[in-house]
C-alpha cells in the first residue's frame, strides 16, 4: 500500500469539519424522493438529462442517473474475492522479484483466462535501490456492451506484490492481497456482465519500495504504465482510474484521500451511502501517496480507496499480524458492489461530457 503524505495526515474519527462533497450527497438525497414520486419515467429515460451528481441538481428538480444496484454489482461474490486473498497468501510472501510473485501471475493469468478474459504483461525493470529488478503488470482489458465500445476506458487496479521484509514471514493478506482478490472477482463478473465501458482490470507490480518509500522507490509499476501511456499519446482515451489498496480489513472504514479527484470522491460516496454501504466510508479526510499518483499526474481522474487504519493502532500493516483473519467477506461485498455501481454513473457522466 501506499504511504501518508507529510501533509494533514489523517484527520482522527470525529472531527467536525465535513467536505463539501455533503452537499451533493444531499442534493443527491433530495432528489431521491422526486424520482420515486415519479416513478413512472424509466432509468433509461432518466439517463442523461442533467446531473444529479451535480450540487445543481436539487435546484433545478431535473433528476438523472442514481445508484442502484446494477446486475454487475449483484453477481459480486465476495465469498469468491476472500478464496482468491486465501489462494495468494497461501504463495507465501510475494514481493517484487520472486519466484512467489512469479506463481501469483500466474494465478492471476489463469484465473482471467478461466472467465474468458486475455491477459497480457506490461514488463518492466524496477530501478531500484537493491539493484535492477523484473517486474510486470497484468492487464486484462474487458470488453464494453455493444454500443459502449467508445465511451473513454475505465481502469480498476491494485497492486499484488507485497513488502519485502527481511526476517519476517509477511504474507499481506490485506497488503495486497485483497486488492489482487477484488479484481479477480470484477473479472468474474464483468466478463458475465459486460460493462458500459470498456474497463481495463490492471494489476501493479513494485508498489513497495524496497528500502525506503519515496518518489523513486516505490510504484515503479504505476510510474511505468502512466508513463508509457503518456508516452503512446493514451491519456485521452481514459476516462477514470479506480485505485483499490487494504480493502479487505474485516473492521473496513474507508476515509476519503484528499490527492484524488474530488468528483470520482463524491460520485463513489454518494453510490455507497444510496446501496447501502455508507457505513464503510466516512467522511474523515486523509492524504495518500499511492499508485493513483502516476496516473493524476498524466491526467487521468483517478482515486484511491484505502483503509489505512489496519488494527488496533494501525499495528498490522506492514506486520507479520496482515493476515487472512483479519479479513471480512463483507468489505469485499461492500467494495465490490459500490465500485460496480459506480461504472453506468460513469457511463452517464461521460455521455453528458461529450
Ligand atoms: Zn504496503
Amino acid at each position: 500500500m501506499g504511504q501518508m503524505t507529510n501533509r494533514p495526515a489523517v484527520i482522527g474519527r470525529g472531527f467536525p469539519f465535513r467536505r463539501s462533497f455533503n452537499f451533493t450527497i444531499l442534493a443527491f438525497l433530495l432528489v431521491v424522493p422526486l424520482l420515486l414520486a415519479c416513478e413512472a419515467g424509466s432509468r433509461a429515460e432518466a439517463v442523461g438529462r442533467g446531473g444529479a451528481m451535480s450540487p445543481t441538481a436539487g435546484a433545478t428538480g431535473v433528476a438523472t442517473a442514481r445508484a442502484t444496484q446494477t446486475a454487475a454489482a449483484e453477481a459480486f461474490d465476495g465469498e469468491r474475492a476472500m478464496e482468491h486473498a486465501r489462494r495468494v497468501v497461501g504463495f507465501g510472501p510475494r514481493p517484487a522479484g520472486s519466484a512467489e510473485l512469479e506463481q501469483t501471475r500466474l494465478y492471476i493469468e489463469e484465473t482471467l483466462q478461466g472467465y474468458g478474459l486475455a491477459t497480457r504483461r506490461d514488463e518492466l525493470t524496477g530501478d531500484t535501490p537493491r539493484g535492477p529488478i523484473p517486474m510486470a503488470n497484468l492487464i486484462a482489458e474487458v470488453p464494453a456492451t455493444p454500443g459502449g465500445e467508445n465511451r473513454p476506458i475505465v481502469i480498476l487496479s491494485g497492486h499484488y506484490d507485497t513488502l519485502n521484509m527481511v526476517g519476517v514471514e509477511f504474507v499481506g493478506a490485506n497488503d495486497a492481497g485483497s486488492s489482487t482478490a477484488i479484481l479477480l472477482e470484477f473479472g468474474r463478473v464483468l466478463a458475465e456482465h459486460a460493462p458500459p465501458m470498456p474497463v481495463w482490470l490492471v494489476f501493479f507490480d513494485g508498489e513497495e519500495a524496497l528500502v525506503q518509500w519515496s518518489a523513486t522507490d516505490g510504484t515503479y509499476g504505476s510510474r511505468h504504465m502512466a508513463q508509457r501511456l503518456s508516452n503512446e499519446g493514451r491519456i485521452r482515451d481514459f476516462g477514470a482510474m479506480i485505485l483499490l489498496d487494504m480493502i479487505g480489513d474485516a473492521d473496513l472504514v474507508i476515509d476519503i484521500e484528499m490527492n484524488s479527484t474530488g468528483w470520482l470522491n463524491d460520485l463513489i460516496w454518494a453510490t455507497a451511502e444510496e446501496i447501502g454501504h455508507g457505513d464503510h466510508f466516512s467522511s474523515e479526510m486523509q492524504f495518500m501517496d499511492d499508485d493513483h499518483r502516476p496516473f493524476m499526474e498524466v491526467g487521468i481522474p483517478s482515486v484511491d480507496l484505502i483503509d489505512f487504519n489496519y488494527g488496533p493502532g494501525h499495528r498490522y500493516w506492514h506486520a507479520p499480524f496482515d493476515t487472512l483473519d483479519k479479513l471480512g467477506v463483507e468489505s469485499f461485498q461492500a467494495v465490490g458492489e459500490t465500485v460496480l455501481s459506480v461504472l453506468p454513473l460513469l457511463a452517464d457522466r461521460f455521455d453528458r461530457g461529450r
